[in-house]
């Protein structure tokens, strides 16, 4: 399959899953995780017409966004160090990946001292494998609600990463999960903040939907296997 004929692919998938369960296809945004993949592959997909792409390493923020169209909207979706932070802030639109309050405060100490602002989610592990990352779900409005306070930074909502399984059960529970913690917060906060699920990747993203996600982040399914 072209690039042209997966990415196709997948957002018919998008449109069908939205159908499925009554909610518009415009509720739910493509991010394109481009982590290892060139710079010139990443050209073509933007060729194509995306423009929201997704990296999970810092180094490879650094490197290679410079080099590609300027209004690319870069999201930042991996593990973060506190040292990294320099390379992602301010080129990422968003950091779906912040898994601590520590890292929360070492970014709005950043961003103070820069005179920006960050836009983030909180990580939270919802599939309880001991691997994971992301804060336990006991304690995730806690933390979430200590990151609001924090100046500089905009909490926009939760993501998680689903078990790696084909037990469908298990990837449906971990996403409900997430979404009954954005329910808990919402009741909190009144529902005028719209909070963001960034929930389902190539394997699991149309079960994603399904439980209400509002951000997927796709790479193997558009580009093929990594290989590393
Ligand atoms: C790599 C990665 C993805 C994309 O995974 P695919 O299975 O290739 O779609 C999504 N989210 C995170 C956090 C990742 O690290």
């Amino acid at each position: 399959m072209t690039l042209t004929d997966s990415i196709k692919d997948v957002k018919n998938k998008i449109n069908d899953a939205c159908k499925r369960c009554g909610r518009g296809s415009d509720e739910v945004t493509l991010i394109a995780v481009t982590k290892t993949l060139p710079a010139e592959l990443i050209k073509q997909a933007y060729q194509t017409g995306l423009r929201i792409f997704g990296e999970s390493r810092p180094q490879e923020v650094r490197d290679k966004t410079p080099i590609l169209p300027q209004n690319i909207e870069w999201h930042f979706i991996g593990p973060l160090q506190t040292n990294k932070i320099k390379y992602v802030l301010p080129v990422c639109r968003l950091i779906h990946s912040v898994d601590s309050l520590h890292l929360a405060k070492s970014i709005s100490d950043f961003c103070e001292r820069k005179y920006i602002s960050a836009n983030i989610l909180l990580e939270v592990n919802t599939s309880s494998e001991l691997s994971k990352i992301g804060v336990p779900p006991a304690e995730a409005r806690e933390i979430f609600n200590k990151i609001r306070l924090l100046p500089n930074i905009n909490i926009l909502g939760l993501m998680t990463i689903a078990p790696f399984t084909d037990v469908e059960e298990d990837i449906r529970y971990s996403f409900r999960r997430l979404a009954k913690i954005k329910e808990e917060l919402h009741s909190e906060m009144g529902r005028d903040q719209r909070l963001e699920l960034s929930m389902g990747m190539s394997h699991d993203f149309e079960i994603a939907i399904e439980e209400g996600s509002t951000m997927i982040r796709i790479g193997t399914s558009i580009f093929g296997p990594r290989g590393r």
